[in-house]
């Protein structure tokens, strides 16, 4: 069988998974069994709060599935990606950087103008209808801005730095890919907090007071050093609720949501920082970051063993691997062994995410306040209480509420 046919069939595979998983998630878990345990915690009302919240949208999103499949499927079964090339390098002059650049942004703006309505819909129209976006449309046309603009200089800059090593290295890519990806990755964390943050977010450090005492108290517990607590203004955008560590060592700082600090007691913000110092001292970050750089050195070389194939067959148009038209190929192969490897990922995720749970309970040894906290992060952001098993299994990175709860329930000094 040609090769190119597998690949089709896989494509078609992933379209018709990806459409089952949404059916499912739609229907959720309707058992009674289920159903009795949510109501120990939850109201009725709670549950299809939870319903409804996940269930809008729910056409907009399976067409906006679809037109990225149909997009992604021309891009690579037909010739439009070397001809998107030629035309781009007629103008360029055949300059390879430029046109590795310009062939991007082409291909991103055809994403980009499709996704532009389901954006305005998801971001703006239903979280304005479920009371959790606080912004005008011109504060959202800003926010939306300037997260594109964010992803084009760094998506641009990955894709040069990307085509310089295929480029340059016909062997050594194999490796050089994954080592840019970690060393990018690095630096990412490290500037994020300190370039793009400030570019959404007015943040302040914590006053003075009993939250910042207890506090510095749980950072001595857990014998950690941290250079800063900081509240960063969400109310501004929504009312969603967060709390996270960045930076690395000894200029570690905290961000607390002021959403958060509103919302809840002092005990159920030293439970979530808990849930966060508990990452941190099982080393979740520095785990995560070296099994990302292993899964990245065996997909490039699978990736450079499916390339050479697929040319010397010659049924998928394909130039030279670091010519910019293979880009979609590329992403299409990424994506078909991301759907492969996802569930071990969304597996590990919640077992980091127990294993912080675990540590916040130790910590504190504040049981009420950690369920205090699920209950009421679950009803602050409708969360579907009854996901469907397989959705589970498949996409969540975290322990559904009510295994969460039980959880704690179960914990014992
Ligand atoms: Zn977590």
């Amino acid at each position: 069988m040609k090769l190119r046919t597998v690949l089709f069939f896989f494509y078609v595979i992933q379209i018709g998974f990806t459409l089952t998983m949404k059916y499912f998630s739609f229907e959720g878990d309707t058992s009674s069994e289920l159903r009795e345990r949510i109501l120990k915690y939850f109201t009725e009302e709670d549950i299809l709060k939870g319903i409804e919240y996940s269930r809008s949208g729910f056409f907009a999103s399976v067409l906006s599935d679809l037109i990225d499949f149909v997009v992604a499927g021309i891009f690579v079964f037909t010739p439009a990606s070397v001809r998107l090339e030629e035309k781009i390098s007629e103008k360029t002059g055949g300059r390879f950087y430029i046109t590795v650049l310009l062939f991007f942004f082409a291909f991103s703006a055809v994403q980009f103008l499709l996704s532009i309505p389901f954006q305005y819909y998801f971001g703006f129209v239903l979280e304005h209808r479920f009371g959790f976006s606080k912004m005008t449309f011109a504060e959202w046309l800003i926010y939306t801005g300037k997260s594109l603009g964010l992803g084009i200089v760094g998506g641009g800059l990955g894709v040069l730095c990307v085509a310089f090593i295929l480029k340059k290295f016909e062997n050594a890519w194999r490796f050089l890919v994954p080592i840019a990806s970690l060393v990018l990755g690095l630096l990412f964390s490290v500037l994020f907090p300190i370039l793009i943050t400030p570019l959404f977010y007015d943040y302040k450090p914590i006053g003075e007071g009993s939250l910042k005492n207890k506090i510095n108290a749980l950072c001595e517990t857990a014998k950690i050093r941290v250079e800063n607590v900081y509240v960063i203004d969400e109310s501004r955008y929504s009312g969603h609720t967060n709390a996270y560590f960045t930076g690395w060592g000894e200029s570690r700082k905290i961000f607390l949501y002021d959403t958060l600090i509103q919302n809840h007691t002092e005990d159920e913000i030293i439970s979530v920082l808990g849930h966060e110092i508990g990452h941190w001292t099982h080393d979740h970050q520095v785990k995560d970051i070296a099994l990302d750089a292993l899964e990245t050195i065996l997909l490039c070389f699978f990736l450079g063993y499916l390339f050479v194939k697929f040319k010397k067959e010659g049924s998928v148009p394909l130039k030279e691997l670091y010519s910019p038209s293979t880009l979609p190929f590329l992403f299409l192969l990424l994506s078909l062994f991301g759907s492969l490897t996802r569930p071990a990922w969304s597996a590990i995720s919640r077992f980091q995410e127990t294993q912080a749970d675990a540590e916040a309970l130790v910590l504190t040894g504040d049981k009420k306040s950690f369920i205090g906290t699920e209950v009421k992060l679950a009803k602050d952001n409708r969360s579907r209480l009854n996901p469907h098993r397989a959705e589970v299994i498949y996409y969540h990175s975290h322990p559904t509420t009510l295994e969460r709860i039980e959880f704690a329930e179960r914990w014992k000094k």
